[in-house]
């Protein structure tokens, strides 16, 4: 069973959200029991219609694409990670002719994924026509070397409470420290509520979102209701009336 945060706890969390700066940034799915006003407000929104995925309408089922090979989510595991190897672009390249980012992907040893397919995933995400490099700003290229620029790393809930510390992450958030976007693998599997039906769009939200982090971007409010979400918007609290938005140039 997953441990649940309480109310008090979970208010505690989100009052450290808020405070949290561009050096250490995290995303929170839960709504708590006695949300603050700015979430009541999204809670008396209407529903508003979900863009289309950006799926493809064949092809692997979603949690192929990103490299589950279970959706058991083990709590704790031993804290090493695997660089998975390779220096590959995404099989999407990037638009223009941007300077080149490097980026090693890591997991978690004992994580039930297909490493490959997980960095694939995080590669494409990142090469999207409407990721981070858009309109030639860069191009990300996927290394193994130790001197890479970013790192994303998908870690257990208990070994990213670890490594995103002193932030308190409940062992259900994600976070972005130093050159690291750290990705945690409970969510990796479920997604977001709000994202119900696009567990793939929740997921290049993550890798965006933290990636964007490590980028310097900082958080971004949703802009009025109906509007797309920003990519650094804490969407993982909820989409506070916006709509869906993995992308940072959408
Ligand atoms: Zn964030």
């Amino acid at each position: 069973m997953r441990r649940r945060s309480g109310g008090r706890r979970a208010l505690a969390a989100l009052v450290l959200l808020a405070a949290c700066g561009p050096a250490v940034a995290v995303t929170r799915r839960d709504v708590p029991q006695a949300p603050p006003s700015f979430l009541v407000q999204a809670a008396a929104m209407p529903a508003y219609a979900l863009p289309p995925t950006r799926a493809a309408p064949s092809g692997p089922a979603p949690d192929e694409l990103a490299g589950l090979t279970s959706r058991d989510v083990p709590q704790t595991l031993n804290g090493t990670f695997d660089v998975v190897p390779g220096t590959v672009p995404g099989t999407v390249p990037a638009p223009g002719v941007g300077p080149v980012t490097t980026v090693r992907v890591e997991t978690e040893q004992g994580l039930p994924v297909d490493a490959q397919r997980f960095a694939g995933f995080v590669m494409d995400t990142l090469d999207d026509p409407h990721g981070w490099g858009a309109g030639g700003r860069m191009s990300f290229v996927r290394t193994g070397s130790d001197d890479a620029t970013i790192q994303v790393l998908l870690a257990s809930p208990d070994t990213l409470d670890r490594l995103c510390s002193p932030i308190d992450t409940t062992g259900e958030l994600s976070c972005r420290s130093g050159a690291r976007a750290v990705l945690n693998f409970y969510r990796w599997v479920n997604g977001q509520e709000d994202y119900a039906g696009n567990t793939t769009g929740y997921r290049r939200y993550l890798v965006n979102h933290e990636v964007g982090h490590v980028l310097g971007h900082g958080h971004e409010p949703c802009p009025g209701a109906g509007m797309p979400a920003p990519v650094m918007q804490q969407q993982t609290l909820g989409l506070n009336g916006c709509t869906q938005n993995p992308w940072p140039y959408p």
